[in-house]
């Protein structure tokens, strides 16, 4: 259930880039997401049709792309693929190791339909 604040963030962002660019609209937003994270693409979309509405960023599209989790050996620096079963180091063998990638979650770039120039 904790897409709700996180949708919530993402609209205040969009909304704050939307004014800050005159839009009159925000037609797209870009999110990464990493495979650790527990976050469904689906519920974020279904708070985001609530929420979004009657602001500028209503009916913007959410695009989601997803990163693969990454381990990395704090003894030899090995970065290598997460696999559940087995979060050995490959390298050294040692278990001695930290996410390097799949636990991230930002917005990666804003789409919006400004004012024409001139
Ligand atoms: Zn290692």
């Amino acid at each position: 259930m904790h897409e709700l604040p996180v949708t919530q963030s993402i609209l205040e962002i969009a909304v704050r880039n939307g004014s800050q660019a005159n839009a009159r609209r925000v037609t797209d937003i870009y999110l990464v997401i990493g495979e650790l994270s527990s976050l469904i693409d689906e519920s974020i979309q279904f708070y985001w049709d609530m929420i979004a509405k009657d602001t500028i960023a209503e009916g913007a599209t959410l695009h989601f792309r997803r990163i693969e989790a990454e381990l990395m050996c704090n003894d030899c620096g090995e970065r290598f693929p997460h696999n559940r079963e087995d979060v050995s180091c490959p390298g050294c063998g040692g278990r001695n190791v930290k996410v390097a990638a799949g636990d991230e979650f930002f917005m990666e770039a804003i789409e919006v339909d400004g004012e024409p120039q001139g």
